[in-house]
């Protein structure tokens, strides 16, 4: 072999080629976050360049643009992993645009993603900026007012349409959704808060992998990145660390965190804190910055974690919640939460096989409806949207009087074959 290569050199040498250094594989491009090393966000117009650009180094990412916002910004979706894989993983990316620094978190890991090697069974998709009017005018809300965050259910804004389609053509079995919170008291000081799935219709193995996100993966990886955490919602007591009194965090369905567990998804909501920590954070904005990014990114490594030691028994839950919906298994909880017992008035024990729609319901809602992956059957006088279906979790909370935040008031269907 020696010899057969000395032989190749002497004959390239003799024939006068110059063989070329191997060509350097072009740098990853960087965010305008980084570029400017914590000290500013990246812009909107910037991350289109940067998207583009991964896009075009990368063979295994695909940018597509998912739906545009009230003003008509792109809402932009990034795939990276094989097309077709065996397990989704989704990231919501700043709902909130005065919230950015989820935003940051996921444009940088969707690049290192994008340059590394795929994993054949897992796809990752990202919605970098899940709300670019507010992103663009530095405000929690939708350009019209509407708080995507609780939008989950109606679909009011073109932003949670184009997230529900997302969920409804991908399926995904993990949604990690990033949030910032700011106005900390004393009680409430912690530099990272997570949450899972509260809400009483979460199947319960696909609860215990929501709280496991948070506790057993989330809660470690930010921990050993050297920040602090805690449960999101609830006061505790500084010196003794015990739980105060809940102010937030509950089982609303129609937030994305409970939403993602009623379409058979682990859920996590994750927060970091955007008040400087201290003087040293107050004196430079872009330290604040960087340590919000940081505990972004080391929950983004738990949630991939995850994915890795937990994924038969991910896989497991999510089809063991699919098939009670399709089963129809009951009973529907119209209020209550894992921390709060429901009243007995909101448990339905015998729940009814599906809802009637009027023709004219029917019509005013079909395409909510259809974001949500709910089918119906024509019945006489309009249509009848049974509850044995894969989407037939959300089906009572949209549709029976009962429900908190439900699109419209109908009667149960008394047989639905
Ligand atoms: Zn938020």
């Amino acid at each position: 072999m020696r010899r057969l290569i000395a032989l190749a050199a002497l004959t390239t040498a003799a024939l006068g080629l110059v063989v070329p250094a191997a060509t350097a594989a072009p740098a990853p491009p960087r965010t305008g976050f980084e570029q400017t090393n914590g000290a500013s966000w990246t812009g909107l117009d910037e991350e289109q360049a940067f998207l583009a650009a991964v896009d075009k180094a990368s063979r295994h990412t695909a940018v597509s643009r998912i739906g545009e916002s009230v003003q008509g910004r792109p809402i932009n979706l990034v795939r990276v992993g094989p097309a077709h894989a065996i397990s989704t993983v989704l990231f919501i990316c700043s709902q909130h645009g005065d919230e950015p620094s989820g935003r940051e978190g996921c444009l940088s890991k969707l690049r290192d993603l994008a340059f590394q090697r795929p994993d054949p069974k897992v796809r990752y998709l990202f919605v970098p900026t899940a709300n670019p009017d507010g992103r663009a005018a530095d405000t929690r809300t939708n350009a019209k007012g509407v708080d995507i965050n609780r939008d989950h259910l109606l679909l009011v804004s073109p932003e949670a349409k184009a997230l529900a389609k997302v969920i409804k053509d991908y399926r995904p079995e993990v949604i990690h959704d990033l949030h910032e919170y700011g106005a900390t008291p004393k009680v409430y000081d912690k530099d990272v808060l997570y949450l899972w799935s509260r809400n009483l219709n979460v199947d319960g193995h696909l609860h215990d992998e929501s709280v496991a996100l948070s506790k057993d993966y989330a809660k470690p990886h930010v921990e050993r990145a050297g920040q602090s955490t805690g449960e999101y919602g609830i006061w505790t007591d500084p010196v003794t660390g015990k739980p105060i009194r809940q102010v937030a965090g509950d089982g609303q369905e129609r937030i994305l965190r409970n939403t993602a567990g009623l379409k058979h998804a682990v859920g996590m909501l994750l927060e970091t804190k955007v008040d400087a920590k201290d003087p040293a954070e107050a004196a430079d904005p872009a330290l604040n910055q960087r340590r919000r990014v940081q505990g972004q990114l080391a929950a983004v490594a738990g949630t991939l974690k995850l994915v890795a030691d937990r994924w038969v028994s991910i896989q497991l839950a999510v089809a063991k919640s699919r098939l009670a919906a399709v089963l129809g298994q009951g009973p529907v909880y119209f209020g209550g939460a894992d921390n709060e017992p429901a009243k007995p008035e909101d448990v339905d024990k015998n729940p009814a096989c599906g809802y009637r729609l009027t023709a004219e319901q029917f019509a005013a809602h079909r395409e909510v409806l259809g974001l949500h992956g709910i089918f119906s059957v024509s019945a006489p006088g309009g249509r009848i949207v049974p509850r044995h279906q894969e989407a037939g979790k959300l089906v009572p909370l949209l549709l029976d009087p009962r429900a908190d935040f439900g699109l419209v008031k109908t009667a149960p269907a008394p047989h639905c074959v």
